[in-house]
């Protein structure tokens, strides 16, 4: 048996080292793939690397692979990525099909393992079709901004969780939950500093993958994409999370799929999202290419669960990485605690964890190829 667990790589040199060596294996079924890459600006050696390669025969359809959007939850996106090689590429039929493999679109972020870029943004609040990076933007959001970055070192573990409790309980007094949750989550552009910030313009990695997106629309009759994300969700049964404009309701795509846990990314059923990408597609299909046929969505590998205990440690598993990121501990063990605790918000450790996770994505990989008419 393949051993699953070292599938989970643990730095992003390591990983993207074993990416570029995939090469061969793509090209053994696709002569003509080829390696590209972005160097991002500055001096880091720092890219996004994807494989391509154009169906041998006629470019009927395309298969798309995305990993580390966010970052730090590129290690499971590799893994998935890993396993993806391993299983199911070789099922694909290269004469009428091409492939597009990509690894972190956001090298910065898990080199340095947080989620956003070198410039703390969240590229899935980036991915904006026809509207700008309006700092006007989730207005309520500014209600919470204090609570979510207190911009003060962090000084007592204890003392910081009693505060963070308490005023987690007046905000959700005062707004709700629904409405808490909502401006939490939804994206903002003015606060720089602060959580699921979506920049001031466009960042170049979005720019990279939204050409790519683009190119792959144009070439191909059928498109179909799936994205690597790690964090919401029960933590032993990963979610599809769909593009809240998809018209396919969840159970049809459970029956579809053969698959047990499908979401839209809508406020009821999972949150609302400005500047995602899969939404980006969405609307770049509908607006230019409504002929072609397309499907994406998210694999959301859950982390600390679904329970009131991880919807309330998340946020504060967040707040205190970016706090300490930005403003330091006092100690050298209250970073380490800070960091640790996110690590395992997005790229948990357990090997039960890893193990059910790839049986999950094998599932899922399986049941959309194959209703997607990629294999038989
Ligand atoms: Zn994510």
């Amino acid at each position: 048996m393949t051993d699953i667990l070292s599938f989970f790589l643990e730095t992003y040199e390591s990983s993207r080292e074993r990416f570029r060596n995939y090469l061969s294996t793509v090209q053994a079924k696709w002569s003509g793939a080829k390696p590209f890459q972005h160097k991002l600006q500055g001096d880091e050696d720092l890219t996004i690397d994807w494989i391509y390669s154009d169906a041998t025969e006629t470019n009927q359809k395309v298969f798309i692979l995305t990993t580390g959007e966010h970052g730090v939850e590129g290690y499971v996106g590799s893994a998935m990525m890993q396993r993806f090689i391993e299983v199911h590429m070789p099922k694909l039929d290269p004469r009428n099909t091409g492939i597009l493999l990509v690894h972190a679109i956001n090298p910065w972020g898990m080199k340095h393992h947080r989620r956003g870029n070198r410039d703390n943004i969240d590229l899935n609040r980036t991915f904006l079709y026809n509207v700008h990076h309006d700092p006007a933007f989730n207005p309520e959001y500014d209600k919470i901004a204090r609570f979510l970055n207190p911009g003060t070192k962090v000084t007592n573990l204890l003392l910081d969780n009693i505060g963070y409790t308490l005023q987690l309980f007046w905000h959700i007094a005062l707004m709700g939950m629904n409405n808490f949750r909502y401006a939490l989550l939804l994206g903002q552009y003015r606060h720089p500093k602060g959580l699921y910030y979506g920049g001031t313009e466009r960042p170049e990695e979005t720019q990279v993958i939204m050409d790519l997106y683009r190119q792959m629309m144009s070439s191909y009759e059928q498109i179909l994409h799936l994205d690597m994300h790690t964090g919401y969700g029960p933590r032993y049964q990963m979610s599809l999370v769909n593009s809240a404009l998809d018209k396919g309701s969840s159970d049809y795509f459970v029956k579809r799929f053969n698959y047990p846990l499908v979401v839209a990314a809508t406020a009821d059923e999972f949150y609302a999202i400005r500047g995602d990408m899969v939404d980006y597609e969405y609307a770049l299909w509908q607006n230019e290419f409504p002929e072609k046929r397309f499907f994406a969505t998210a694999f959301e590998f859950g982390t600390l669960g679904d329970t009131m205990y991880g919807l309330f440690q998340s946020p504060r598993v967040m707040i205190h990485e970016n706090r300490a990121y930005w403003h330091g501990a006092k100690t050298k063990s209250l970073l380490a605690r800070a960091k640790r605790g996110f690590e395992e918000l997005f790229n948990p450790s357990a090997s039960d964890w890893k193990e059910k996770a790839v049986k999950d994505a094998d599932q899922a990989f399986e049941g959309i190829l194959r209703a997607e008419g990629y294999i038989s």
